[in-house]
């Protein structure tokens, strides 16, 4: 690919067409590279798996293009991203000495469901961590004051779809499901990126799961009764009721797989375009990744003429790698 391109929609573009307003000393002189570095993901590279956890909870809509377009992130929409990536290196480099300490930490399992078809799908759990002496899970997130305080009221936890943390539950208590799995588990090759399936029918049991979240925008002249990391004790579903919720929501998501142009696709709910109070949607000018590529035909048909955020995923780390390379 030469340097300077984007391929967007099939056909190579300048990149300077589609950003024409961005500068290369807006991104700095270094930060794209670690930015790249970093969001390389190779966890779940040649595992088949249908989806990772989080993408579970991704709208049909959102999941498919996804899969079916070449999209791609501006590095200046990874802020959080980043952030979160800097805390799971202190990970890391604890690694050893959590081991130690009888802790597991960021192991990539895959573990099968069965879809009422009868189909076997693979679903990617990339953990953060477990103290296996007290059977807890720990998690760790970058999350604005907005939705650390809603954290503090259950009803925003245990009201899906609608509650502001009920995605974390949701994670969380898949996470817990699956290390529960009495299935095989594919496992990572340590120092490698790839992955072998083995024989791990053996439940690692997990009593309670705990989240620390890092408020990114936390003020300590304006706290707002918030700690700079608050650390909340997260409802869990039962296994029966996650495995439930798992089956179903991937059989709704596979029910898609055929669907080739957007229209094809159920629409985003308002809740799954964050629409404010008065509709307009906060989740597509500014952080869904389709919107740019003009392939969404709700977001035009139902946003005619809204202005898209300067830098919402458009350009792929790769291409910002290529020009930096030119
Ligand atoms: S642009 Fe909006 S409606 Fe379209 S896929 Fe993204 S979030 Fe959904």
């Amino acid at each position: 690919m030469l340097a300077g391109l984007i391929n967007l929609h099939g056909q190579h573009v300048r990149f300077a067409d589609i950003v024409p307003t961005y500068k290369f000393e807006d991104w700095g002189q270094s930060l794209p590279k670690l930015l790249i570095f970093s969001r390389e993901k190779i966890v779940y590279r040649n595992t088949g798996i249908f989806c990772s956890t989080t993408q579970l909870m991704t709208p049909p809509r959102i999941f498919w293009l996804q899969k079916q377009l070449e999209w791609y992130e501006s590095p200046m929409d990874q802020q959080a991203t980043y952030l979160g990536t800097k805390t799971h290196l202190l990970f890391e480099q604890s690694a050893a000495k959590l081991t130690e300490m009888g802790w597991l930490t960021e192991v990539p399992y895959i573990v099968p469901i069965t879809l009422p078809n009868g189909e076997i799908v693979w679903i990617g759990l990339m953990f953060d961590s477990v103290d296996q002496n007290t059977e807890t899970l720990f998690d760790y997130k970058v999350s604005k004051k907005y939705k650390a305080l809603k954290g503090k009221d259950p009803a925003e936890w245990l009201n899906w779809p609608g509650g502001a943390c009920s995605d974390w539950m949701i994670q969380l208590s898949v996470y817990r499901w699956g290390l529960q799995h009495p299935g095989k588990r594919k496992i990572l090759n340590e120092g490698t990126d790839q992955m072998t399936l083995v024989n791990d029918p053996t439940p690692i049991p997990i009593r309670r799961a705990i989240l620390d979240l890092t408020v990114k925008d936390y003020d300590k002249h304006r706290p707002q009764g918030l700690k700079p990391i608050e650390t909340y004790s997260v409802p869990l579903m039962s296994p029966a009721d996650t495995e439930a919720w798992v089956t179903a929501r991937v059989a709704y998501l596979s029910s898609f797989s055929s669907a080739t142009r957007s229209e094809e696709l159920p629409d985003c709910t308002p809740g799954e375009i964050w629409a404010g109070k008065d509709g307009r949607p906060k989740r597509c000018p500014d952080f869904c990744p389709i919107s740019k590529l003009e392939s969404c035909h709700q977001f035009i048909r139902d946003f005619p003429g809204m202005a898209l955020s300067s830098s919402t995923s458009q350009c792929s780390p790769s291409s910002v790698f290529e020009l930096f390379e030119d």
